[in-house]
């Protein structure tokens, strides 16, 4: 069934805060798990965030002021004024007030150890690998880029710099995604074989997101890869193939170089599939899967706060948590640790497997086959 279109526009960033709305800031505090707040004695991991928009300003930086184990210690920004306004207000030196064209200075700044790539996606693989090539860890914001070609230029330079590459998925650390990811790990409701769901928002103005040269593609880049993502976890295993169908564009002066929206079909080498949408024209933002012996539905499934969901045997309910804290805070504990990494790059990779084989079947109408 078609999500309906809602009659006025919401922005994305309303559309993916909206659930938490009526929250006060000061509620938003993140309940951590006993692990995360343990070893007092660690030394914060210093983080650098490159990109000062939207997602580092609202999300990421009152995620990495709530952490146990980072501390900012600098920033990349495309305006210098707005760097040194940050180093005053969250205390680091301005000499770590860098331009993107000069990320290579990171090498010299031991105090930055972990860079967090928050600009559009098809500067991505250019920020992630001008860190790693500084010496940096890097987390980079999904997508991982706009290719699998530029997915593995980010992996080698990972490996030869020998730092650690990870994604910014951080549904993996909400608590109603670890719920579904252990029913799918322990055969709950059985394997899940029939998904359905998808993540869409419309879009109100054009912006970045809907230009190829800086987006990579349209909404399946920007928020149908978290649908696909979810539907592996819930599968436990990558499609093996896929049938994907662009939807005529309603508003074709908005999206000249990028779908509208999109539905496709990822096929499982079990039997099972998962039916997914993905729009800058619809509202949408739920998953379901479906095992032979019982079901988990979120909806809303891809917010920051305020998600919901159910089983077939009731509805679920988990206290408040800042993903992008947890996340961040086991991933500096991991590279403290010297402990494989949460969401590593592999999967971006195999994501934008994933979106390449939908792009290429929407393209030809033909069903694609997934080597990764
Ligand atoms: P934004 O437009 O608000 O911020 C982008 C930042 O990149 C800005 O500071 C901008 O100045 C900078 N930038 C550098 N070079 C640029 C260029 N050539 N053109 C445009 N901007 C340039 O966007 P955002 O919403 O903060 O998204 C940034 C990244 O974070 C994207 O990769 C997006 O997919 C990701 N994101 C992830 C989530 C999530 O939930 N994980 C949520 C929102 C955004």
């Amino acid at each position: 069934m078609l999500p309906s279109r809602p009659s006025n526009g919401l922005s994305r960033r309303r559309f993916l805060a909206r659930a938490s709305s009526g929250l006060a800031a000061t509620a938003a505090a993140t309940l951590l798990p006993r692990a995360l707040r343990a070893a007092p004695e660690m030394r914060r991991v210093g983080i650098v965030l490159v990109g000062l928009g939207n997602y580092a300003t609202r999300e990421l930086l009152p995620a990495i002021q709530e952490s146990q184990h980072l501390k900012l210690v600098g920033v990349v920004t495309g305006s210098a004024e707005k760097g040194r306004t940050w180093a005053r207000e969250h205390g680091f030196p301005e000499r770590n007030v860098w331009s993107y064209a000069e990320m290579a200075r990171l090498a010299d700044t031991p105090e930055a150890e972990l860079v967090y790539v928050v600009t559009p996606p098809a500067l991505h693989a250019e920020h992630t690998i001008a860190a790693l090539r500084a010496g940096k860890h890097v987390i980079c914001e999904k997508p991982m880029a706009v290719s699998v070609a530029e997915c593995d230029q980010m992996i080698a330079a990972a490996a030869a710099a020998a730092r650690s590459l990870a994604i910014g998925y951080r549904l993996h650390f909400d608590p109603y995604h670890q719920e579904l990811i252990r029913r799918a790990r322990e055969g709950t409701d059985g394997p899940y074989v029939a998904m359905s769901g998808g993540f869409g928002f419309t879009m109100a103005r054009k912006v970045w997101r809907a230009e190829r040269a800086l987006a990579g593609g349209g909404p399946l880049m920007d928020v149908g890869i978290y649908a696909l993502h979810e539907a592996c976890l819930a599968a436990q295993a990558n499609p093996i193939a896929l049938t994907a169908r662009e939807r005529p564009k309603k508003r074709p002066d908005l999206f000249v170089d990028v779908e509208e929206a999109l539905d496709w079909t990822m096929e499982f080498a079990n039997g099972g599939r998962a039916e997914l949408f993905t729009s800058y024209a619809d509202n949408m933002n739920r998953f379901r899967a479906e095992g032979s012996r019982g079901w988990i539905e979120l909806d809303p499934a891809y917010s920051y706060r305020g998600l919901k969901g159910r089983t077939h045997e009731g509805p679920l309910s988990y206290p408040l948590v800042r993903q992008q804290t947890l996340h961040l805070d086991a991933l500096a504990l991991a590279l403290r640790q010297g402990t494989p990494i949460p969401t590593p790059a592999a999967l971006g990779r195999r994501d934008m497997v994933i979106v390449e084989g939908i792009y290429a079947s929407a393209r030809t109408g033909r069903r694609v086959t997934l080597q990764y």
